[in-house]
C-alpha cells in the first residue's frame, strides 16, 4: 500500500550547519510514528521538511505518494500543532478553529458545525467563546489540536504538544490523545518528542534521531526490547 508519509534522501542544511541527514522514512496511512531523540537531534527539522516550513537541501518528501516536495505548507493538507504556533490570540477559540475552514472557503454552516464538533473531540466545547489568554496551558493545546483536526487532515504533526505542560496535565494529556487516536483510525500521526514514556505510550513505530540522523526505526515492542542500536537502547532505557 502506498505510505501516506515518505520521506526520500531528505536533506536539510542552513548555511554550513547540518540540521538534517538524508533521511529515509515512511508511515503507513494510520499508523503513529513517534520522532523520538534528545534536543537538537533534528525532530524539528524533520517536521519542517514534511509541514513545507523548511526547504529541503536534497530529496523528496512524498504524501499519499504524491511529490509535495514542492508544495508551499497551506496546499499540503497536513494538521500541525507545534509549539510556537501559538493561538491567535484576538481570535476566540472559535474563530481559532474555524481558520483553517475559512481560509478553504467552507460553507459557513458546515464550518459552524465542524467547529463544534472538534471542539468536543478536545473536551473543549464549553469554551468555544473564550479568547486563548482566558485558558491554561493544557486547554490551549487542546484548541491548538482542534484547530489541527477542523480541516480532516489525513496527516496530523504534533511537535512536542505537550512540552510546556507539567508532569501531571502531560499523563492527562497523553491519555487524551490516545482517545483521539481511537477516534480517527484513518489519520497518520507524527508526533515529534524528546519523551520516551510519550513515545512508547502513543506511537506504533519510534523513529529514534540522534546528531541530525535517523538511528534507528521500528515497531515499540522491538526498539525497548531488542534494540540494534546501543543508542536506542540507552535513550529508551533512560527514566525521565
Ligand atoms: P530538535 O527538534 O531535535 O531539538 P532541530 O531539528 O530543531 O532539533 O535542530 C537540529 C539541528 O539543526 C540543531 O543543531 C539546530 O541547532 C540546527 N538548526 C535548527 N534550525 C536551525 C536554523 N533555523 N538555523 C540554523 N540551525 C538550525
Ligand atoms: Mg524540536
Amino acid at each position: 500500500m502506498t505510505p501516506a508519509v515518505e520521506f526520500r534522501g531528505v536533506s536539510v542544511h542552513f548555511g554550513q550547519t547540518c540540521a538534517l541527514s538524508p533521511l529515509d522514512l515512511t508511515v503507513a496511512r494510520g499508523e503513529t510514528l513517534a520522532v523520538l531523540g534528545p534536543s537538537g537531534s533534528g525532530k524539528s527539522t524533520a517536521l519542517k521538511a514534511l509541514a513545507g516550513f523548511v526547504r529541503p537541501s536534497a530529496g523528496r518528501v512524498l504524501l499519499g505518494g504524491e511529490d509535495v516536495t514542492d508544495l508551499p505548507p497551506h496546499r499540503r493538507g497536513l494538521g500541525v500543532v507545534v509549539q510556537s504556533y501559538a493561538l491567535f490570540p484576538h481570535l476566540r477559540v472559535d474563530g481559532n478553529v474555524a481558520f483553517g475552514l475559512k481560509s478553504r472557503k467552507a460553507p459557513r454552516a458546515e464550518v459552524t458545525s465542524r467547529v463544534a464538533e472538534v471542539l468536543d473531540m478536545v473536551g473543549m466545547g464549553a469554551y468555544a467563546k473564550r479568547y486563548p489568554r482566558e485558558l491554561s496551558g493544557g486547554q490551549q493545546q487542546r484548541v491548538a489540536i482542534a484547530r489541527a483536526l477542523a480541516i480532516r487532515p489525513e496527516v496530523l504533526l504534533l511537535d512536542e504538544p505537550l512540552s510546556a505542560l507539567d508532569a501531571a496535565l502531560r499523563e492527562d494529556m497523553v491519555a487524551e490523545l490516545l482517545r483521539l487516536r481511537a477516534e480517527l483510525p484513518d489519520t497518520t500521526l507524527v508526533y515529534v518528542t524528546h519523551d520516551q514514556g510519550e513515545a512508547l505510550a502513543l506511537a506504533d513505530r519510534i523513529a529514534v534521531m540522534r546528531d541530525s540522523r535517523l538511528v534507528e526505526a521500528g515497531p515499540c515492542e522491538r526498539l525497548y526490547h531488542r534494540p540494534s542500536e546501543e543508542f536506542t537502547a540507552s535513550f529508551l532505557g533512560a527514566s525521565n
